[in-house]
């Protein structure tokens, strides 16, 4: 479990899921809120975090309309931000972290307004803004691969089913986007593919989530026989 501590040890936070992918951001309101050259940030489901205490300390300053920087009001550790419009989400400052968060910053964003004082010196990708889902490093993702064999005529139920179902998947911490695809030549059978942070989202965060159970009982009924799961990483060159 990761939990997470202000400078003066008054707010206390255990963030029960895996952190999102994280990233360097240089945009001036990160610099000025932290006082430093950057900050590192990672997106967290509103429902994994945890207040162990603290949580009268915290004051939230509006940046920018509907985005809420929240603080320690007694040692001034940034602690998170949240947007308005995204209650299900909050960005961790990755630097009140205790101990080892599991993640590593996989790029850096908002690079046009990086400190002139600051030089980036890793090799890890940079952005001039925050970069879409589709921009993000398709090579540090994990692939997971399925191909659903259905008991014959239960297409159009289970398509029905998918629909709640991925509901629940595309909810799951580390879930970046997923596609599902029915076989041309073969009705009954698809493929699914669903594109993860790490195989960790996928094996521990996905499957020990609550939400599993239910994505089972919606969907795993129509598979015969029980599908083969595998993991594929990008080899390096090897996409456009
Ligand atoms: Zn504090
Ligand atoms: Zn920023």
């Amino acid at each position: 479990m990761i939990t997470a501590s202000c400078l003066c040890d008054g707010v206390r936070l255990r963030l029960d899921g895996k952190l999102g992918p994280a990233a360097f951001c240089h945009c001036s309101q990160c610099r000025k809120a932290n006082g430093s050259a950057f900050a590192c940030n990672a997106p967290l489901r509103a429902r994994y975090l945890e207040f162990e205490c603290g949580r009268d300390l915290i004051r939230e300053f509006e940046s920018s309309p509907g985005k809420f920087r929240a603080f320690c009001s007694r040692c001034g550790s940034p602690i998170y931000s949240r947007v308005s419009a995204d209650p299900e989400t909050f960005r961790i400052r990755l630097g009140v972290v205790d101990g080892d968060p599991e993640r590593r910053p996989l790029f850096h964003v908002w690079v046009g307004s990086k400190a002139p004082w600051f030089e980036i010196t890793d090799s890890l990708p940079q952005f001039d803004s925050v970069p879409s889902t589709q921009d993000l490093p398709i090579s540090t993702m994990v692939l997971e691969v399925a191909i659903l064999e259905l008991r014959s005529g239960e297409a159009r139920a289970f398509e029905a089913a998918f629909l709640e179902a991925q509901e629940i998947i595309a909810s799951s911490s580390g879930y970046r986007r997923h596609e599902l695809r029915r076989c041309v030549e073969t009705p009954d059978r698809y493929l699914l593919l669903v594109w993860w942070d790490s195989l960790e989202s996928h094996t521990e965060g996905f499957r020990k989530s609550p939400g599993y159970q239910r994505w089972r009982e919606l969907l795993h009924h129509f598979y015969d026989p029980f599908p083969e799961v595998e993991h594929y990483v990008a080899v390096t060159g090897a996409s456009a």
